[in-house]
């Protein structure tokens, strides 16, 4: 499995000590008595999607991906995405992992409330697709949907750089911008499920259109489709200025969160940040200190996300394992996993593979 952020030193002392990068490891669990609960968990954004196993201590077991056909009609898509599926859960047979108990995805936004409709931005094909039925029907089992950003934030708390901590903005800067609030160790989800959006809090008030309509949104500067517009080449060939330019655009969004959430880290994501690596970081975080003057606010940190290449799918995992009443954020380590309730969570009513919306 290539790592898309070959530049930048994640954080491996936060990466379970045990885990393989992928389900060509040797797995930590040949002991079929010691087998562990695992989640389906489900990654999908307008450039690939994945699905792959992961337990209830963050390990992925196994992996599979597939090119979005984001442009494709949506029953065409979820074809795609339901062979994916398949492929995953037959990986798992063979391995012989246990049957996973739980379904957990993330998916690019916006969406209603559990993901009850979806309108992906960078997957046309989809608008108003009815993913949580669909998934659960498919599945048979209890399955949470969340926004991608949003879980991997999740991820990073639990799992990440975020580890232990109550209050943090998880951020993902690659095609897009994207975030997650957590705030007193709970993920914000707000009137639809959609707070977090940092990629469109604006940064330059008269910068550049924005895909949204507005001007000078963080997304339309600092994300890597941004970049590519305003500087003619790829963010993988920016200029040290454009490196900083985009860490201060970061930064200066980052002030503003943590100055309005009382919040003092940011751990960020995605191909442009990491890509970009040490001088992005320090170009935020020297926003961050300009911006954020308040007593509370000063000493607000930036950093890179810990998760690597693993962060969508376990950042699905946690949706899955919070949906079923695990502790995922605020410190807790939770090295055994947590109480499923008696009978688990419904599969919400079990909908038949048929059902579309
Ligand atoms: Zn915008």
């Amino acid at each position: 499995m290539p790592d898309p952020a070959p530049m930048v030193p994640t954080t491996p002392a936060s990466t379970p000590a045990t885990a393989p990068a992928s389900g060509d490891a040797p797995r930590p669990d040949d002991d079929p008595t010691n087998d562990p609960d695992v989640a389906l968990a489900i990654d999908i954004g307008g450039t690939k999607m994945a699905a792959g196993l992961v337990t209830r201590d963050g390990v992925v077991l196994g992996r599979r991906q597939v090119a979005t056909p984001a442009t494709a009609g949506p029953e065409l898509l979820w074809q795609v995405l339901a062979a994916l599926v398949a492929e995953a859960r037959a990986d798992g047979v063979e391995r012989g992992d246990p049957v996973p108990m739980a379904c957990g995805v993330g998916c690019g936004g916006p969406m209603t409330r559990g993901g009850a409709a979806v309108s992906p931005v960078n997957i046309p094909g989809w608008r108003g697709f009815a993913l949580h039925d669909h998934l659960a029907g498919l599945t048979g089992l209890p399955t949470a949907v969340d926004n991608d950003a949003k879980a991997l934030a999740l991820g990073e708390g639990w799992r990440g750089a975020a580890q232990g901590e109550a209050d943090y903005v998880g951020m993902v800067v690659s095609t897009g911008v994207g975030g997650g609030l957590v705030t007193d160790g709970r993920l914000l989800d707000g009137a639809d499920g959609n707070a977090g959006h940092i990629g469109h809090v604006i940064v330059e008030p008269d910068g550049h259109a924005c895909a949204c309509g507005a001007r000078g949104c963080l997304e339309a500067e600092a994300s890597g489709t941004a970049i590519a517009r305003i500087t003619g080449r790829p963010a993988a060939e920016a200029t040290p200025d454009v490196v900083e330019r985009t860490g201060t655009m970061v930064g200066r969004a980052v002030a503003s969160v943590a100055v309005l959430l009382d919040l003092r880290l940011a751990v960020v994501a995605g191909s442009v940040a990491l890509g970009f690596g040490a001088p992005f970081f320090a170009a935020a975080q020297a926003e961050i200190d300009r911006r954020a003057r308040l007593d509370y606010a000063r000493g607000t940190v930036i950093r890179p996300a810990g998760l690597g290449a693993d962060g969508p799918l376990v950042g699905a995992a946690a949706v899955a394992w919070a949906h079923l009443g695990d502790q995922i954020l605020g410190g807790d380590p939770m090295p055994g996993g947590g109480e499923v309730p008696a009978g688990g969570a419904v599969a919400e009513g079990g909908i038949a593979p048929t059902a579309r919306q």
